[in-house]
């Protein structure tokens, strides 16, 4: 039995027949291989080459290489996998979740000296925020970026507060900024009396931003903004402004940003923001009966129309609590949507979409980077290390601890 992931050669073997671990690549056409991570994308993606010497990817030794090293390092590393790494890496990581979770997983471990994080820049900045002093957090591939969290940078958004300033509204005005944000965004944040927040707390966030004031500006993702503000705290889309860091006065009047009670930062995700009405409309005249279930970073007609929106942790308990023999199309990265269609043999487990949709930047971090960074720290050498100066780290621990705060 094969479950069709709605990609051109990519399908699961729900049976294990294969022999190759139940999934087609892709062809390796150059638009392939720059969503696998192996070409470049310099609209989108910060970071450097690798400084090191990488193992060849072809290199048939490289599982073992990782073992020896990572049985070498012992508890001195603490390997970190987001849910969106793929599978020849998640092998080796000792923990597997979101990035707020993996952070705080590696702020319980402070026996570990090294947090090998496998997932994007942010992430590694948050943990080395969250981890002690003693604990070095390293990112096997630097040019592992995020290009939603790249929309806002800290001089576009200090901008932005003195455009809020001289329309007489930064009083009165909350920031609201999703994990996905660099140090730097959630400093901002800190520094401005506003909180942090995940895909599964939003609404909590917002609902305690409005006790302290009158309007959220919300970075950098407009759509879980959007989408939580209208789906879940009854606003009107009316309610929503758009601020453009690209257009002067972020492309709004004055007058614009006085009657606005959310001001949605102008950023996506380059994954999520893919999926389309119309990639629902497919999928529904494909299979009756499928559940349609996203991420709350998808476009607000996509959320609309699906059955149920939820974060990374909440799709994956969804589909372990679904009954046998129901159908799943997921509008979500597809490293993970391709483990549970694996983890999910009785269920028809689809890709929302049928094209491509890996993330660009989590597919850089690959074997070959991450038995290169095992090596490379099980001889000493510390490699690709991240670190937020303690400034910014403050006043980003201020807003992650007002997250921690929001009342439940
Ligand atoms: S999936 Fe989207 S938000 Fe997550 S790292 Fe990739 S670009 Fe950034």
């Amino acid at each position: 039995m094969s479950t069709d992931l709605g990609l051109p050669g990519l399908t699961a073997d729900t049976a294990g027949s294969s022999g190759t671990g139940g999934f087609a690549e892709p062809s390796p056409t150059a638009a392939a291989l720059l969503l696998l991570g192996r070409g470049s994308d310099p609209d989108s993606e910060r970071g450097v080459d690798c400084p090191g010497d990488l193992p060849a990817a072809s290199d048939p030794g490289l599982v073992e290489r990782a073992e020896a090293a990572r049985a070498k390092l012992g508890d001195r590393a603490f390997v970190l996998g987001h849910h969106y790494q793929r599978d020849e890496v998640i092998q080796f990581a000792d923990v597997t979740g979101d990035s707020f979770k993996l952070a705080r997983d590696a702020a319980a471990r402070p026996e570990a000296e090294y947090i090998v994080f496998c997932g994007v820049h942010f992430m590694a900045e948050s943990a080395d925020i969250l981890t002690s002093a003693k604990q070095q957090v390293i990112l096997p591939d630097l040019a592992a970026g995020c290009s939603m969290a790249d929309m806002a940078t800290d001089q576009q958004v200090d901008e932005a507060w003195d455009i809020l300033t001289d329309a007489g509204v930064a009083d009165v005005t909350v920031p609201v900024s999703y994990m996905n944000s660099s140090a730097a965004i959630k400093a901002f944040t800190g520094r401005h009396g506003g909180t942090i927040c995940t895909s599964s707390n939003a609404k909590r966030a917002l609902d305690w931003a409005f006790t302290q004031g009158e309007k959220v500006l919300f970075l950098p993702d407009q759509h879980l903004g959007r989408n939580t503000a209208v789906l879940e705290m009854g606003l009107g889309l009316d309610d929503c402004v758009l601020f453009d860091p690209h257009k002067p006065g972020g492309g709004l009047t004055p007058q614009q940003l006085r009657d606005a009670t959310m001001i949605l930062w102008r950023g996506h995700c380059s994954v999520h923001g893919r999926f389309s009405l119309d990639s629902v409309l497919d999928v529904r005249d494909r299979i009756p009966g499928v559940n349609v279930l996203v991420h709350p970073e998808c476009r607000h007609e996509v959320v609309t129309a699906a059955d149920l929106v939820g974060s990374t942790e909440f799709i994956i308990k969804t589909l372990d609590a679904a009954p046998a023999g129901s159908s799943w199309a997921i509008g979500t990265e597809l490293n993970l949507v391709r483990r549970l269609a694996l983890a999910h043999p009785d269920k028809t487990v689809v890709f929302l979409d049928r094209a491509v949709c890996f993330c660009s930047t989590m597919n850089r971090i690959d074997l070959p980077h991450l038995v290169w960074t095992l090596e490379s720290l099980a001889r000493g050498e510390v490699v690709n290390q991240i670190t937020v100066d303690e400034q910014t780290a403050h006043f980003a621990r201020v807003a992650l601890d007002q997250m921690l705060a929001l009342p439940g």
